[in-house]
């Protein structure tokens, strides 16, 4: 009897190792957006990090992103947004809506079909376009009333980003309470982010900020702890995560062709790309995917200084380009990345590789 158990029991094993050796579906996949990050700001922020410091010299495949919208050449956010998280180019301005008002799917959706957590961290606020792009359905992005209630509905597990005074009914046109609908669902909403790293629970909705938060350095180290605290109370799911961070003010600085901010918050993406990546490292079983929804303002970097880190910018506008921007891949899938691809090939991939 011990004879043959023994032999099962290592035919067992090799097959089970065998298995564990072929299997390349991540378990979770954190999308990151860099607002406005062309290859000149990502090239500015491997200047200003000195040698090797910058954490998008970690990413084994980089690739390009064309990021156009179904009617314009330069694309906004919210169609950008959409291409990226439902694989379909819509016209400027709508968030995830065809024009024969179809309401497109996200990889959100398909992540929650196949009984992942989803979320989003931001420093924007809530309603802007590129979370708005992970669990809204509009026809033009600044419908802030109705995005609102779309989220406070969603299945998002944690939201984190700013705009609370949406929530409240003295401050919308159709009084509603979409804060009344987050406690009903179960959510603990918090005010900042002390409260929101302190949160011990499942449903958290952090709305730091009134409005817009603060952009760089004022706002201080906000996106890389609720990057990670997302990240934490996402993976106590069994099944994975799916989420998606955004650098929101780097393209707020390129609209203002303002050279401080924009290395400010340059430098603020390189903290929470580090955290993440470092966290990838350990989990092994995660695809991290960053890119831009489009580049703002024509950045060129004509001169600089490169032993001081010192980038000379100039800013061809004060708008978006059509220029296409860079993708970086890291994990289990990561090598489907490269190339010249379309925005809307990445949720197509992502799609493929978790076979939603
Ligand atoms: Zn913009």
């Amino acid at each position: 009897m011990k004879r043959l158990i023994i032999p099962l029991f290592m035919t067992a094993v090799l097959l089970l190792g065998g298995c564990a050796h072929k299997e390349t579906t991540p378990r979770n996949v954190i999308l990151i957006v860099g607002d406005g990050m062309g290859v000149a700001q990502v090239y500015a922020s491997v200047v200003a990090s000195r040698g090797d410091n910058s954490a998008f010299l970690r990413f084994p495949v980089t690739g390009f992103s064309r990021t156009y919208s179904l009617n314009k050449y330069r694309t906004d956010s919210s169609a950008g947004g959409t291409a990226l998280t439902t694989g379909q180019k819509v016209e400027n301005y709508h968030v995830n809506w065809a024009p024969d008002s179809t309401r497109y799917q996200t990889i959100f959706d398909d992540a929650v079909a196949a009984g992942k957590s989803t979320g989003f961290v931001v420093v924007s606020d809530a309603m802007d376009a590129t979370p708005a792009a992970t669990y809204g359905h509009v026809p033009y992005r600044k419908m802030y009333d109705t995005l609102s209630i779309q989220l406070a509905q969603c299945s998002h597990s944690v939201m984190i980003g700013g705009g609370y005074k949406y929530f409240l009914p003295e401050n919308r046109k159709d009084g509603f309470a979409p804060l009344d609908t987050l406690h009903r669902r179960g959510y603990t909403v918090v005010r900042d982010l002390d409260s929101a790293l302190a949160f011990g629970g499942d449903k958290l909705v952090a709305l730091l900020y009134d409005g817009d938060p603060l952009g760089e350095p004022e706002r201080g180290d906000v996106l890389r702890p609720a990057s990670m605290k997302a990240i934490e109370m996402l993976n106590h799911n069994s099944k994975g995560f799916t989420m998606l961070i955004e650098g929101s003010q780097i393209d707020w600085a390129c609209h203002n062709n303002d050279s401080a901010y924009l290395h400010a918050e340059l430098a603020d993406f390189e903290l929470m790309l580090h955290a993440v990546l470092d966290w990838a490292e350990k989990d092994g079983n995660t695809l991290v995917v960053v890119t831009a929804d489009h580049e703002t303002g024509g950045l060129t970097l004509p001169d600089g200084d490169i032993e001081a880190g010192i980038n000379n910018v100039r800013f061809q506008w004060g708008n978006h380009t059509g220029c296409m921007v860079p993708v970086f891949a890291y994990g289990p899938g990561a090598e489907r990345f490269s190339g010249i691809q379309q925005n809307t090939d990445i949720p197509r991939k992502i799609r493929e590789i978790m076979n939603w």
